[in-house]
């Protein structure tokens, strides 16, 4: 494999951090007394300006606990259409926690409040009732759009106005945060409940959270453990998180500018454009990218397709300046 540019999921843990998570204290976290996984939830509440957290197996589960605590069965929460919690969770909003999702179209993914306050539903005996509104920040197929902060604070504006919660999917907030230096927190303190992955850019094998206040953390862990996602010894995971918190959040900006470059060398090929990639996402425009992809392939260099005239590139923490120019070179070849 020269590099695998399919998605910022594929990481494996360094040396460094099997090592942090073999020398894990552990205990059973259905019981709470995981030191590892109470340490971990205690820093992810403290880094976005939250009371609590809880550790996830997976950032599906982590949105799927968030939206049935902000909405009951029968309500309905709005996001935009390419939003993950729609289109990549298996309908579990509606399969799991009974609300039903209404979308606007963004182009990017980008938040634009005047496409938003339309939609919201007032209580009354003839409309499903709106509780809560979904933002994902970055936006993943939107190409790794970073929401901007002026945009998310008129949003809390007009969320508490008409009395909503929202709901921050942040499986990529970090890369918002290196790529702006908007502090973690300053984006938690708008939102009711995120979610965020510490399996993407931030390299752990495992792991997601929920942020959130006590009393929907209280409600929250009895959510998990319905779903099945109440671990034991988590702490060995956890402590991967831990790691990833303390040790790969700044090396983002390595990853954002290796998609630029990426983005730079393609353009003149008419498949990207460099001043769009903000963040890790890199989004190839060009019919016949299924054909293209294949031959990639062989030639180690593995890509995503979203669709049949669109691809994906992302670059992470195994794609090291070499893998770049590798695929760059490979790239070229197919697109020009
Ligand atoms: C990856 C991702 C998630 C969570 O995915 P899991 O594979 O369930 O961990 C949620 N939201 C976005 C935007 C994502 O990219």
């Amino acid at each position: 494999m020269v590099a695998d540019l399919r998605s910022d999921t594929v990481t494996r843990p360094t040396p460094a951090m099997l090592e942090a998570m073999t020398a894990a204290e552990v205990g059973d976290d259905v019981y709470g007394e995981d030191p590892t996984v109470n340490a971990l939830e205690a820093e992810a509440a403290a880094l976005f300006g939250h009371e609590a957290a809880i550790f996830t197996p997976t950032g599906s589960m982590a949105n799927q606990i968030a939206l049935q605590l902000l909405a009951d069965r029968g309500d309905e929460i709005l996001c935009d259409s390419k939003a993950h919690i729609v289109n990549y969770e298996m309908g579990a909003a509606a399969a799991f926690g009974g609300v039903s999702t209404r979308t606007w179209n963004a182009p990017g993914g980008r938040l634009d409040l005047s496409l938003v306050e339309p939609m919201i539903n007032r209580p009354n005996p003839y409309v499903t009732t709106t509780r809560a509104i979904e933002v994902e920040n970055t936006h993943n197929v939107g190409g790794g759009t970073v929401q901007p902060l002026p945009e998310l604070e008129s949003l809390r504006e007009l969320a508490d106005a008409y009395g909503l919660a929202l709901h921050l999917d942040g499986a990529r907030i970090w890369n918002a945060h290196v790529a702006t230096g908007v502090p973690l927190a300053d984006y938690g303190r708008l939102f009711d409940t995120v979610s965020v992955c510490l399996s993407k850019g931030l390299g752990a094998p495992v792991g997601s959270l929920i942020i959130t206040d006590a009393e929907r953390a209280r409600r929250g862990r009895i959510l998990r453990k319905r779903l099945g996602g109440g671990m034991r010894q988590a702490g060995f995971l956890a402590a991967a998180g831990r790691y990833a918190i303390d040790h790969h959040i700044e090396r983002l900006a390595d990853d954002h500018a290796r998609a630029v470059r990426l983005a730079e060398a393609l353009e003149p090929y008419g498949v990207c454009e460099a001043s769009q990639v903000e963040t890790n996402v890199v989004l190839l425009r060009t019919g016949g990218i299924a054909k293209i992809a294949e031959a990639a392939a062989e030639r180690g260099v593995r890509i995503s397709v979203l669709g049949p005239d669109w691809g994906r590139l992302l670059t992470h923490l195994d794609v090291d300046d070499d893998a770049v120019d590798r695929a760059i070179e490979v790239l070229v070849d197919l697109v020009r």
